[in-house]
């Protein structure tokens, strides 16, 4: 078999292990080997073009591949699990300024003589590699800013901001015509790089105009976009596992953005026009609401607890925080020899990406058939007898369901009050992601043990 033909299998073979590493990720049990496919379906991948694709510059090829495998794999060591989504929000933006770069430099290579119909839907592809790239690029990097507080999440709201997108798109698909008509005598760069920088400006108005509460959507759409510039990438270089894998991010992005909306009864176009949602949880006052708080220590707690029967486990963000999941286990662990059935509910949007809650139960080897979906154990509420939510706020808030003007307004939440009685874990009185005040903290039922999660539970754990 000659090397063209050595790289187009090994070009199959990545991308089956691609797509059965997404069949993989969509489970807990499989998500382990799921991750092994992804890896060996990438190194496969990485060889095959290195060996078989490229036929020059190597050195420099390897220095790149060194310093970018080491930023990686410094970064991975580095980051905490509570840094997670602004990782992955930085990530997308290096897939975007990748498409950028490589359209360009593409752009300006006359190596390879198109003429004809073949140079225009080579424009028109390098054209798309470039918009969705920019807008993947700068979008991202304003991702960033807000998921790490660097950026207010309130959302931006220009006047007419609808109007500003609208001229925005008129103007770039105007550029693309004047690219296609310019490129085919041999210029077309006025026009790309006025793309360009509209893209940039559309990128980081898009994402400035999303309220705080949306922000799971946002990272999940840039997931898809990352994938479809990618995708588009592919098609200017001429490269079928780009284009295959490009599509496969895309497109499961996209399933995920759709996912996530469901979660938070949103529609995916309201979000993507912005305006919802307020701050991002540096309110330190509990909000708008009133009453009396009830406290409780850790000794009355463990007390509840082992005299319950059906314990309901609810994890937010803090306990990503506090790291507190493996003492969580513990307390599991012994209320379960006790004979005391316990479960977890786990929200959708729960912490600051998709299965982060998932993923923090599995590292602490907590049994996957106790942690169940919202849907699974929303109307098992009243027969609960003690809630446990640890570090979670807007996902058990109730005036999700009995407030309309609220930011959250419609979005499913967890129905903790229904239960017997609820304790809830947090180190003060301040709001969560989504900056609202949340009654639950001052219903009859809910007693608060503040403090540190993970100090909190220790002590519950020393007491049981
Ligand atoms: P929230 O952000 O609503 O609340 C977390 C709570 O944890 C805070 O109120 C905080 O209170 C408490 N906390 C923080 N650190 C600690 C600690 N060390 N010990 C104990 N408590 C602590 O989290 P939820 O998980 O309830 O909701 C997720 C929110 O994030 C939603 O609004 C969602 O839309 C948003 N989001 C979700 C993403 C996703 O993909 N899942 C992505 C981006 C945003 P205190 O300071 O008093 O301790």
């Amino acid at each position: 078999m000659n090397s063209a033909g050595i790289v187009t299998v090994s070009y199959i073979a990545a991308t089956i292990l691609f797509i059965l590493a997404l069949g993989g990720l969509s489970n807990q049990e499989t998500a382990r080997r799921g991750n092994w496919y992804g890896i060996i379906g990438m190194a496969i991948a990485v060889l095959a073009t290195i060996l078989g694709v490229v036929t020059q510059h190597y050195t420099l090829l390897l220095v790149a591949l060194l310093i970018g495998g080491s930023i990686g794999l410094m970064l991975a060591r580095r980051v905490q699990m509570t840094q997670m989504p602004e990782l992955v929000a930085i990530l997308h933006s290096l897939v975007g300024l990748a498409a950028v770069l490589v359209g360009f430099a593409n752009f300006m290579d006359h190596s390879t003589a198109l003429t004809g119909v073949e140079l225009t839907i080579h424009s028109i592809e390098t054209y798309l590699g470039v918009l969705i790239g920019a807008v993947t690029f700068s979008g991202s990097i304003i991702a960033f800013g807000k998921l790490s507080g660097r950026i207010s999440g309130k959302p931006l709201m220009l006047p007419a901001r609808h109007f500003l997108n609208l001229g925005l798109l008129l103007v770039a698909i105007w550029c693309g015509r004047e690219f296609a008509q310019q490129a085919a005598v041999g210029g077309g760069m006025v026009p790309l790089v006025i793309m360009t920088v509209i893209a940039l400006i559309f990128g980081i108005h898009m994402v400035m105009a999303i309220g705080g509460a949306d922000m799971p959507v946002v990272v999940s759409m840039l997931n898809s976009y990352s994938g479809w510039a990618a995708a588009a990438t592919g098609f200017m270089l001429s490269n079928d596992l780009l284009i295959v894998t490009g599509a496969l991010v895309g497109s499961s992005g996209a399933i995920l953005s759709y996912i996530m909306c469901r979660a938070m009864n949103r529609k995916f176009l309201a979000v993507i026009a912005g305006g919802f949602g307020t701050g991002g949880g540096t309110t330190v006052s509990g909000g708008e609401v009133e009453g009396e708080v009830v406290p409780i220590q850790p000794e009355e707690t463990a007390e509840l607890l082992a005299n319950a029967k059906e314990v309901m486990i609810v994890p937010g963000y803090g306990m990503a925080v506090a790291q507190a999941q493996h003492t969580v286990y513990e307390i599991t662990k012994a209320l379960r020899g006790k004979g005391i059935n316990v479960r977890f509910g786990i929200h959708p949007v729960a912490g600051r990406m998709p299965g982060h809650m998932n993923v923090l139960l599995a590292e602490a080897r907590v049994p996957y058939d106790i942690v169940f979906e919202m849907d699974e154990v929303n109307e098992d509420f009243p027969n609960i007898d003690v809630s446990v939510v640890i570090g979670a706020n807007d996902i058990v808030n109730p005036d999700a369901q009995e407030k309309p003007d609220s930011p959250i307004a419609g979005m499913p939440v967890l129905e903790v009050w229904k239960g017997g009685t609820t304790i809830v874990l947090k180190r003060s009185m301040a709001t969560g992601y989504a900056g609202v005040g949340n009654p639950l903290f001052y219903k009859d039922n809910t007693r608060m043990l503040f403090g540190d999660a993970k100090d909190s539970l220790d002590a519950v754990l020393k007491a049981l």
